[in-house]
């Protein structure tokens, strides 16, 4: 497996090669990604700076699903809910419910061939969610090298916040970690 990290003009993007191609979220514009298909999008939380390029990304390949929380999706077209409203977006577009499978802890992606699943990283919003494959794990914004994602956000919860960074400390074997904004680091 390889991560490619993409430093999207909104977030972090990070591409997994492997047997199938994944895509975690959608800050970054079409022209920003290297020419590949993708079979897969994970959405890590509905919060617009990660998945304002969702809809251009499921245009641009039409067989990828997208993997997100039953929350997530809930409010995704949502202005307030998703803060589009801090950027100045006044309108979201929708994302096909046929397009989307809904994650919860311990799911998995269809036709991944690694060791993987997903873990529920509540806090910074209720919908947050991480992947996790091999040694590495996806956080969204639930954590950062130098601190965490902010729980004064909609839906955000300030004891949630820490049980989740404890509950990513009490991973085993997680040795990289790619967050939605910063650079990606290493730990012991
Ligand atoms: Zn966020």
């Amino acid at each position: 497996m390889q991560v490619e990290t993409i430093l999207g003009e909104y977030c972090n993007v990070y591409l997994i090669n492997s047997n199938i191609n994944i895509l975690v979220d959608a800050g970054a514009s079409i022209s920003e990604l290297p020419q590949c298909d993708i079979q897969a999008i994970v959405l890590t939380h509905a919060h617009y700076d990660h998945l304002i390029y969702l809809v251009d990304y499921l245009t641009k390949f039409p067989k990828a699903r997208v993997y997100m929380s039953k929350r997530a999706y809930e409010k995704h077209s949502d202005t307030a809910q998703t803060v589009a409203n801090l950027f100045g977006a006044t309108n979201l577009r929708d994302i096909a419910r046929d397009r989307v499978v809904f994650v919860d802890e311990n799911c998995k992606i269809d036709g991944l061939n690694e060791s993987h699943s997903f873990i529920n990283l509540f806090g910074h919003t209720d919908c947050s969610i991480g992947l996790i494959i091999n040694d590495c794990l996806f956080c969204g914004d639930a954590v950062f090298e130098n601190g965490y994602g902010r729980y004064d956000l909609p839906t955000g919860n300030r004891e949630q916040t820490f049980e989740t960074l404890d509950k990513i400390k009490n991973l085993k074997n997680i040795k990289h970690i790619y967050s939605g904004h910063g650079a990606p680091f290493d730990v012991n």
